[in-house]
C-alpha cells in the first residue's frame, strides 16, 4: 500500500471508528494523530491547524493561509481539502459551519484549551467536544507491519548502542559525557535523532528519570542507562542496568528479583490478557522479594510515533491486550540513597504470545 492510499484508509477508519463511538466526527490538531492520520506534521504554532473528519465527507484541512504551501507539499496535502485562513479571519467560525449542532465530536486529547474553548464558545454552538482518548479512540494502538518493522529497526539501533557503550571505560568520565557518548552511537547506529539519555550512577541511579550531570562515575557504581530516539518517526526506549567493577552489597539480589519480575511480566503478554495483569505479574515478583515500595512506578508504556502513548501496563487498565500492540516492559527497583535497577525491554503482541523488539543482553554486565 502506498504512502498515500495508507493515510486514505487511516482517515477513513477513524471517521467510522468515531461513528461507533457515537461521535459525529473528529477534530484533529497538530500532533502525532496528525502524522499518522494525514501523513502532516506542522509545528504547534499558536494559529489554528485542524483535520475535520466527519463519517460521509471528505476530510478538511483547515490551516492558516501561510502554512497552506507547505500542508499542500505534505503527503496528506493532496488527500484532503483545504481550508485556509487569514490572520484577522475566526479559524474557529470556520471549523463551526462543518459541525451540527447537538453532536458530539472527538478531540485531540493534546488540542490547546484556547482553541478547544474558542470552538466551543461560539454563538450559537451547541455540541461537545471529548477527549479522543475518553471516546476510546486510540487511534494507534495497533500497529501495522511496516510500522513493526520501523520499531524493530529503531529496537535494534538502541540495543547495538547498548553494546557498544557497555565496551567503554565509564570510571573516570562523567555521567554527562557518557550521555553524550552514547547519543552519538544512537545515531551512528540509524537512528534519525535523539530523544533522551539516562545516565544515573551511584545513588543517582535511584531516580527513575535522572538528568546526567556532573557525577563522576566510580568503582562499585551501579549505572542505569535509559534512552531512546527516532528511526523513520518511530520510537526506541530501552535501558539496561550495568556496574563499574564489583557492585555493592544487596544490588546482585535486587537485579536478579528485577530480571526475574521483567521476564514473569514477558511471559504475561498474550491476546487478551488485560493490560493491568502483565503490571500485577511484575509487581508481585518485586512484592514477594519485599521490595514492592520501592517499585514507584507503571510496568510501561506503548511506544510507536509517541515515546509514551497507549496501550499504559498499570494497575486499572482492563484494556485486553490485541496483536500489534507494542510497549515496554521495565520494571524497576530503586533504593533511595544506595542504587536503582531498571530492565527494560519493548515488546509487541503476536498472535499467541509476544516478541521482544530489544535483545540486548539481560544479565548483569561489568563494565571498566
Ligand atoms: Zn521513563
Ligand atoms: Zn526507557
Ligand atoms: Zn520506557
Amino acid at each position: 500500500m502506498g504512502g498515500g492510499d495508507r493515510h486514505v484508509a487511516r482517515m477513513a477508519e477513524a471517521a467510522e471508528r468515531a461513528v461507533e463511538a457515537g461521535l459525529a466526527g473528529l477534530l484533529v490538531t497538530p500532533s502525532a494523530d496528525l502524522v499518522y492520520l494525514a501523513g502532516y506534521d506542522p509545528p504547534p504554532l499558536e494559529r489554528l491547524t485542524c483535520l475535520v473528519l466527519r463519517a460521509g465527507s471528505d476530510p478538511v484541512l483547515v490551516v492558516p493561509e501561510l502554512e497552506k504551501l507547505r500542508a499542500q507539499g505534505s503527503p496528506g496535502g493532496r488527500l484532503v481539502e483545504l481550508a485556509g485562513w487569514r490572520d484577522g479571519e475566526d479559524p474557529h467560525e470556520l471549523v463551526r459551519r462543518m459541525l451540527t449542532n447537538g453532536a458530539s465530536y472527538g478531540i485531540t486529547d493534546t488540542a490547546p484549551a484556547v482553541h478547544a474553548l474558542a470552538l466551543r464558545e461560539g454563538p450559537g454552538a451547541r455540541f461537545e467536544l471529548v477527549p479522543a482518548s475518553r471516546a476510546g479512540l486510540a487511534l494507534r494502538v495497533t500497529k501495522d507491519a511496516e510500522e513493526i518493522e520501523l520499531l524493530s529497526r529503531a529496537a535494534a539501533g538502541a540495543d547495538r548502542a547498548f553494546e557498544r557503550i557497555a565496551e567503554t571505560t565509564f570510571t573516570g568520565r562523567t555521567e554527562a559525557q557518557i550521555a553524550a557518548t552514547l547519543g552519538g552511537l544512537l545515531r551512528e547506529e540509524g537512528h534519525d535523532s535523539v530523544a533522551f539519555t539516562i545516565v544515573g550512577s551511584g545513588s543517582n541511579a535511584a531516580s527513575p528519570h535522572h538528568e546526567p550531570g556532573g557525577r563522576v562515575v566510580g568503582p562499585g557504581d551501579p549505572v542505569v542507562l535509559d534512552f531512546g530516539g527516532r528511526v523513520g518517526g518511530y520510537c526506541s526506549d530501552i535501558s539496561r542496568t550495568v556496574c563499574v567493577g564489583a557492585p555493592p552489597p544487596r544490588f546482585h539480589e535486587v537485579y536478579e528479583v528485577v530480571r526475574r519480575a521483567q521476564e514473569l511480566a514477558f511471559r504475561t503478554i498474550r491476546p487478551g490478557v488485560p493490560a493491568e495483569d502483565v503490571d500485577r505479574a511484575a509487581r508481585g515478583a518485586i512484592e514477594a522479594a519485599g521490595l514492592g515500595e520501592r517499585f514507584v512506578h507503571r510496568t510501561g508504556h506503548g511506544i510507536g510515533l509517541e515515546e509514551h502513548e497507549p496501550p499504559y501496563i498499570v494497575a486499572g487498565n482492563r484494556e485486553p491486550l490485541g496483536p500489534g500492540m507494542c510497549f515496554s516492559v521495565e520494571p524497576g527497583v530503586y533504593l533511595e540513597g544506595e542504587f536503582g535497577v531498571r530492565i527494560e525491554d519493548i515488546v509487541v503482541v503476536t498472535e499467541d504470545g509476544a516478541r521482544r523488539l530489544n535483545e540486548a543482553p539481560r544479565d548483569l554486565h561489568t563494565v571498566a
